[in-house]
C-alpha cells in the first residue's frame, strides 16, 4: 500500500500545475494518469505553441472571458493567482514568448517550453514534497474511509496498486478530443460522490450545416475573413469580431470557435460580412458616382469568391451599379450586414478545444476548490463548470484554479 497526502488523478495543464505547488508547499503528491505523455493537450495547444495566458483578462469580471452556470465563482482563484504571476514563472524559467492578437500569449519555441516549466516546478521541492509521477496508469475505483477507527482518507485502486491519500484533485479535464486521453472519469467521480454535474457540452468547434442550407457557401471552403458574429444565449448576447473560416461543412476559425459556446440550435447566428461598414448609405452614395457593375464594387470590400456566390441567381443585383433601384440596394445591404444562418450541430468532441458544463460550482468552495459535500475531494481545471473564450482563457483558469485548491490542500493538511 502507497502513502500520500494527495492524490491528482489527471497530470494536464491543471493537474501539473497543482502538483508543482503542492509540493513545493510541502505536500506528498501522487499525480496519476491513463496516457503514457504528460500533458498532451498542452503539446497540441495554440498550434503547437501553447497560448498559455490573456493579460487582458479581467479577474474582477470573470463574466466578461468565461462561461457557465455562475462566472462569477472563478473570480477568487482568478484574482489570486492571475496572468502576470504566470507570466513571472515563464519569466523566471526564462521562456521567450510573445503576444499574438488581443492579449494572447503564445510560447516562441514551442509547447514543450510550457511543458518542461510545469515538470520543473514538479521537481524543485525544497519543503520535504514530492511528486510521484503515476503514468501510464490507470484508476479502478476511489472509494472515501471515514470509520473513526483510523483519520479519514481515500483509498484508490489503480494499475499500481492500492494507494492511500488524504486528499484527491480531479484535474482529469473534459470529454474533448478522446484521441489523446479525455475521458468522462470526472464526471463519474462527481457523480459517484453525489455532486451535481451541469451537462457537458462541446465548445470553442467549428459549425456544422444540413448540406442543403450550405450549398451556397460550400465551394468557398478555405475563404477567411473578418466578421462580426452574434448569437443570444439565454438573456445573454454574444458578439464576436474575429476571422471566420468557411469550410466544406460549415463555419471555423476563431468568430466561428468563440461563437460556438454560446451557440444553441434554436438560435441562429446572425453574421455581419462588413462589421465595419454602413454598406446601406455607402451603397446608396457610390450609385451617384460610379458606373461599375456592382460585383465589381463590392468586390473592393469582400473576397471575389464570396461576392460571386452573393450575388448568384439575383438578377436585381447583377447590373451596374447607377443602375440598381434604391430598394435592391437596401436588400443587399441588408442580406450581407444581417446575414441569419441556422447552424444544425459543431463537429463534436472530436474537434472541440474545451468541454462547457462540467462539475457545478454550486458544489464548491470558491476559494479552494474543495467539494461542500465531500471534503477532501478537490475539481480543478476544465471537468468544473468554467470555460473560457479563445485566447488563453482556459490556461489561466487552469492554473488558477489548480493554485487555488494546493493552497486549500496545504491548508487542510496544515501545511501552512
Ligand atoms: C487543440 C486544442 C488547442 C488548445 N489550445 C489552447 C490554448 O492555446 N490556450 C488555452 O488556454 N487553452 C487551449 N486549449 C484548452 C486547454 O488545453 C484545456 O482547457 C486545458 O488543457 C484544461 O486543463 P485540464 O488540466 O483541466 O485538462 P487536460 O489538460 O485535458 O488534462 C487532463 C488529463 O487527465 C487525464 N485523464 C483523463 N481521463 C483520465 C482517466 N480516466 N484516468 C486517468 N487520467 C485521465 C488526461 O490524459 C489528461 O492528461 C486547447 C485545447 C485543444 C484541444
Amino acid at each position: 500500500m502507497t502513502r500520500t497526502d494527495v492524490l491528482i488523478i489527471g497530470a494536464g495543464a491543471a493537474g501539473l500545475f497543482c502538483a508543482g505547488v503542492a509540493q513545493q508547499l510541502g505536500l506528498k503528491v501522487v499525480l496519476l494518469d491513463h496516457s503514457p505523455k504528460v500533458a498532451e493537450k498542452i503539446r497540441i495547444s495554440g498550434g503547437g505553441r501553447s497560448n498559455f495566458t490573456n493579460i487582458l483578462m479581467d479577474a474582477a469580471q470573470p463574466h466578461r472571458h468565461f462561461l457557465g452556470e455562475n462566472p462569477a465563482f472563478a473570480r477568487s482563484a482568478l484574482a489570486r493567482y492571475t496572468a502576470e504571476d504566470f507570466v513571472s514563472l515563464m519569466n523566471r524559467h526564462g521562456v521567450p514568448y510573445h503576444e499574438k492578437h488581443k492579449g494572447q500569449l503564445f510560447c516562441d519555441r514551442s509547447s514543450q517550453d510550457l511543458i518542461d516549466v510545469l515538470l520543473k516546478e514538479c521537481a524543485a521541492g525544497a519543503k520535504g514534497g514530492e511528486v510521484l509521477h503515476w503514468q501510464p496508469c490507470a484508476l479502478r475505483s476511489l472509494t472515501h474511509h471515514d470509520s473513526g477507527e483510523s483519520a479519514p482518507h481515500y483509498l484508490a485502486q489503480t494499475d499500481r496498486g492500492p494507494l492511500q491519500a488524504q486528499a484527491v484533485v480531479v484535474a482529469s479535464g473534459g470529454l474533448s478530443i478522446p484521441q489523446i486521453g479525455a475521458s468522462d472519469l470526472g464526471f463519474r467521480l462527481a457523480a459517484q460522490f453525489g455532486l451535481e454535474v451541469v451537462p457537458p457540452r462541446a465548445a470553442l468547434v467549428p459549425l456544422t450545416f444540413e448540406p442543403q442550407h450550405w450549398q451556397k457557401f460550400a465551394h468557398l471552403s478555405g475563404l477567411s475573413l473578418p466578421v462580426s458574429i452574434q448569437t443570444t444565449r439565454g438573456k445573454q448576447v454574444a458578439v464576436f469580431e474575429e476571422d471566420l473560416l468557411l469550410t466544406h461543412k460549415g463555419l471555423s476559425g476563431p468568430a466561428a470557435l468563440q461563437i460556438s459556446s454560446y451557440w444553441s440550435p434554436e438560435q441562429a447566428l446572425l453574421i455581419d460580412w462588413l462589421p465595419a461598414r454602413d454598406l446601406k448609405h455607402e451603397l446608396v452614395a457610390l450609385k451617384q458616382r460610379s458606373r461599375k457593375l456592382l460585383a465589381n464594387e463590392l468586390a473592393s470590400w469582400l473576397p471575389q469568391r464570396l461576392v460571386q456566390a452573393w450575388l448568384d441567381n439575383q438578377p436585381q443585383w447583377q447590373q451596374p451599379i447607377h443602375d440598381t433601384p434604391d430598394k435592391a440596394l437596401v436588400a443587399l445591404a441588408e442580406s450581407l450586414q444581417h446575414c441569419a444562418l441556422n447552424a444544425s450541430g459543431t463537429e463534436g468532441y472530436k474537434k472541440a478545444e474545451v468541454t462547457a458544463g462540467g462539475v457545478s460550482v454550486a458544489e464548491l468552495s470558491q476559494q479552494t476548490m474543495e467539494s461542500k459535500k465531500q471534503p477532501g475531494l478537490y475539481f480543478i481545471g476544465e471537468v468544473v463548470d468554467i470555460t473560457g473564450w479563445l485566447g488563453g482563457y482556459n490556461f489561466q483558469w487552469a492554473w488558477s484554479s489548480a493554485h487555488a485548491c494546493a493552497m486549500g490542500l496545504a491548508s487542510q493538511l496544515n501545511r501552512l
